[in-house]
């Protein structure tokens, strides 16, 4: 890296002790910062982490003759000119907010932005809004947000609330621990051990229901569950495997998702309660994706980038009217 310069020959004295002193403490000083850029640049040996590439995202088609007349939530979105949709901003290649530019992206982004263009909405015009697992409901149920796309799991408690479409992906509950863990390796071994997960999530309630020796810890994401299993704060994370993966693929040295995954979590998209054309709208759109290729070409450019194939989407489950 550093070439010696032989000093001309001037028949000057020798350099003074001082001055090869002072030369090599700079020589030490330029080795310590680039060591330190080096760290800051990234772990030596980590992969560099893929995001979703744009240019390999699916075009969604906007169908501009669509009308939904019957739906009070498609109206308002119409007139307004977009949609409002709930989303995550922390799972990685599923729901992921760019700190620098505000963009979202990831596998429900896509989700999003298909049924969008199937409803006659520009994609490119949905705001996107962070709402957190336990605030979900009262979200659609207050008028906050349109639809919502976000690992959100369809279950009878929460039919009462809120109405879903799909499902559209099948995830399962899991365990992500730390990369030295040799004593987690399934919810049986989680007596008298810290466990984090996310508030008003599935998960949580499954370990307080049948685990009920766990100690149960819960914030608002998973990534701060995420920070505290890092700093030795809690002994695993729960949730599904799906968003564990993103968290394990970001870490790999140091984070690792153990077991097999013990539950069914189907994906819906949850809209307001009573809004049955708008559900089945976007149950019409989702199977129009998947048959057109839309729904596997999103899956491979977002979620399929921690390196799990795409599956068979689950049926949808088109519920009567409630
Ligand atoms: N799918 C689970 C749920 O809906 C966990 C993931 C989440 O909290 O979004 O509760």
């Amino acid at each position: 890296m550093f070439r010696t310069r032989r000093a001309p020959h001037t028949g000057r004295a020798p350099r003074a002790p001082h001055t090869r002193r002072a030369f090599r403490a700079l020589v030490t000083a330029v080795l310590i910062l680039t060591a330190l850029a080096a760290v800051a640049c990234g772990k030596e040996g980590s992969p560099p982490v893929k995001g979703p590439q744009t240019d390999k995202l699916p075009q969604y088609q906007v169908d501009t003759s669509f009308r939904l007349d019957d739906s009070p939530t498609w109206r308002a979105a119409k007139k307004r000119g977009y949609f409002v949709v709930g989303v995550k901003e922390d799972q990685p290649y599923l729901g992921e907010k760019d700190p620098a530019t505000g963009r979202y992206s990831g596998f429900d982004i896509e989700i999003a932005r298909m049924v969008s263009a199937s409803l006659g909405l520009d994609p490119a015009r949905i705001r996107f809004r962070t709402i957190a697992s336990a605030n979900r409901e009262t979200a659609l149920q207050n008028g906050q947000i349109d639809y919502y796309v976000g690992t959100y799991t369809i279950n009878d408690n929460r039919k009462k609330l809120v109405g879903f479409a799909g499902p559209y992906y099948m995830a399962g509950q899991s365990l992500l621990v730390r990369a030295d863990e040799n004593d987690i390796n399934g919810p049986q071994d989680l007596a008298g051990k810290r466990v984090c997960s996310a508030s008003g999530s599935t998960p949580y309630q499954r370990i307080q229901q049948d685990y009920p020796q766990a100690e149960l810890v819960s914030y608002d994401t998973y990534s701060i569950c995420v920070d505290n299993l890092l700093t030795y704060q809690v002994d695993a994370v729960t949730t599904d495997d799906a968003i564990l993966i993103g968290y394990a693929a970001k870490a790999p040295k140091e984070l690792k998702v153990v077991g097999k995954p013990f539950s069914e979590e189907p994906y819906g998209i949850g809209v307001p309660r009573g809004d049955n054309a708008l559900r089945f709208a976007i149950d019409d759109a989702l199977e129009a994706n998947e048959k057109n290729g839309n729904w596997k070409k999103a899956y491979e450019a977002t979620l399929g980038l921690s390196g799990v194939p795409a599956p068979q989407p689950p049926p949808i489950d088109r519920y009567p009217a409630s």
